[in-house]
């Protein structure tokens, strides 16, 4: 039987919930049997296949422009989206610049941070611009499942998974997946 084709791609995170995902540890070998990872921020393939996959992850909130495209190719290339972790959910700890304004933070970040001399605000056409306020992927893209958590559990991800590869679409995570260290 063919392997599910899974690809996975962060945008405004930490890196965080892909340490999580891998902290399902040894049923990592489980998954491999059944899944085939395509791609990842972490593997020389850093973007999805032209011919798409069936699960797309992607991790982050949407904070630039560079994000909404990193979203919108997912989204274009994976019959199946999932927005894991609070960033990707809706904004998360990113989301925090929103309470001061981009500018704001931006000028606090690179230019009024004790520790800066002579700072610079970013600005090159290789990175994003970044958004008046960060959202969730949602905002974005359709998301088909989401798993919140900062970072979500490993048992999440690795029951989200075997839902999906056991032909099933979890609507709703076990409320006991939800608890966090
Ligand atoms: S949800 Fe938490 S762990 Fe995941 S990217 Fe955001 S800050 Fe990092």
């Amino acid at each position: 039987m063919a392997k599910i084709k899974i690809a996975t791609d962060w945008l405004a995170g930490c890196a965080g919930c892909h340490m999580s995902f891998l902290d399902i540890d040894e049923r990592i070998v489980q998954l491999l049997d059944a899944v085939e990872f395509t791609s990842s921020p972490v593997t020389d393939l850093k973007h999805p296949p032209k011919e798409g996959v069936d699960i797309g992850i992607l991790e982050g909130a949407i904070s630039n422009t560079h994000n909404v495209e990193v979203a919108k190719q997912m989204r274009e290339r994976a019959r199946f989206l999932i927005a894991v972790g609070d960033c990707a959910t809706f904004g998360g700890v990113v989301a925090m610049r929103n309470l001061c304004g981009t500018d704001a933070a931006l000028r606090r970040a690179y230019l009024e941070t004790e520790s800066v001399c002579g700072g610079v605000i970013p600005d090159s056409q290789e990175l994003g611009k970044p958004l008046e306020m960060v959202t969730g992927v949602d905002s974005v893209v359709k998301v088909d499942l989401f798993i919140p958590g900062c970072p979500p559990r490993a048992d999440a991800f690795f029951y989200a998974l075997s839902e999906l590869l056991a032909g099933r679409t979890p609507v709703v995570l076990p409320p006991e997946l939800f608890l966090y260290d």
